[in-house]
């Protein structure tokens, strides 16, 4: 079968071939699932690229990537479902792990970072990890699920934003996952803010949030003051991964207003504090959610499916990923999902 595979220490990524996992090769526990789809992240232009925050998946390599998935269960309780598969795999055997607190343990592998993924027709899986997926819900929404579950813990590392002014930053799919979250949430006003990012926010338009800010073609403070009557912002979710932003959006912010940050940074940032403890700032990082997230991110699917179906952007067979990650990194897309061919493997 064909796999897209990281198979050294530098940039790029290459499609190979390599043999279909047999029966032999899944321990117990496992499953072998066959995938319809697996999205193309921001966390894989990061690997395609080797910036540092991934390198940690050195040792690793050679090693098929792709973590955001859905298929169909091969054996065990789920055989023959749709499932989607958290990626995070828990170790088993430490303290937490033996506890039953999985959401707890400190020892994992990324299918698709450390372990292989679902760039390509088959993936072996821990049961553990699979989720059955409702009828009502498309592969392609399905395969939506984890940016989903990270967008719903950035939504509760914020606290409550009923009634808030919500500025999200960044409009790639993390972005627009918070927007429909927070919009559900009762947030009271939500402007969203890319730079050169015409498409995704176009995606944005049609999914209902209006007030939008190109940082392309002026300030962030004077793209939102159209929209601000004068006011602060409560709550800012930075989805950028452009540590500066952050620097641009906190003037922006009220008095004791919270920062969620949830992107992966390629380098540091020098931030000026004073202004920061003078305001009572609240700058929290959101990252893992709880594993029990997974189950209420499909029933979101479920009910939000007509919000959230211009998230993906293109369906493209894995054959074609190289023309899959130049629009993703070129920003000519929202999400890219690639499919096996059915034939393959
Ligand atoms: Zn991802
Ligand atoms: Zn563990």
């Amino acid at each position: 079968m064909q796999a897209l595979r990281k198979t050294r220490a530098a940039a790029g990524l290459e499609l190979v071939e390599v043999p279909v996992p047999r029966a032999a090769d899944v321990r117990d526990g496992e499953v072998l699932v066959r995938v319809h789809a697996a999205g193309i992240c921001g966390s894989d232009l990061h690997v395609d690229d080797w910036t540092s925050s991934y390198t940690f998946i050195a040792p690793s390599l050679p090693v098929t990537i792709g973590h955001e998935f859905v298929g169909v269960a091969q054996a065990g309780p789920l055989a023959g479902r749709r499932v989607v598969v958290r990626p995070s795999v828990t170790c088993g055997v430490c303290a937490a792990c033996t506890a039953g607190e999985f959401d707890r343990c400190e020892q994992r592998r990324g299918i698709g970072m450390t372990r292989d993924g679902a760039f390509a027709a088959w993936v072996r899986v821990p049961q553990r990890n699979c989720v059955p997926v409702p009828d009502g819900v498309s592969d392609e929404l399905a395969a939506l699920t984890e940016p989903l579950t990270i967008s719903m813990q950035a939504l509760r590392i914020a606290g409550d934003v009923k009634g808030a002014r919500v500025l999200v930053m960044g409009p790639g799919t993390i972005g627009q996952g918070i927007a429909a979250l927070a919009r559900r949430a009762g947030a009271a006003q939500v402007v969203v803010s890319g730079f050169d990012d015409a498409v995704r926010l176009e995606a944005l338009q049609r999914m209902g949030f209006t007030q939008q800010v190109d940082v392309a073609r002026g300030s962030l403070a004077e793209g939102v003051a159209a929209f601000m009557d004068g006011q602060r912002f409560d709550v800012v979710f930075e989805a950028t991964g452009v540590p500066e932003t952050i620097q641009e959006a906190l003037p922006l912010l009220r008095r004791n207003g919270v920062v969620v940050v949830t992107g992966i940074h390629a380098r540091p940032l020098t931030l000026d504090l004073t202004p920061l403890v003078r305001n009572q700032h609240q700058l929290r990082g959101s990252f893992r959610p709880p594993e029990s997230d997974w189950p209420l991110a499909l029933d979101l699917m479920q009910e939000l499916a007509p919000v959230l179906e211009p998230m993906v952007s293109h369906v493209l067979p894995l054959s074609q990923a190289a023309e899959g990650f130049a629009l993703a990194h070129g920003k000519k897309a929202c999400k890219v999902l690639l499919a096996p061919e059915p034939s393959d493997g």
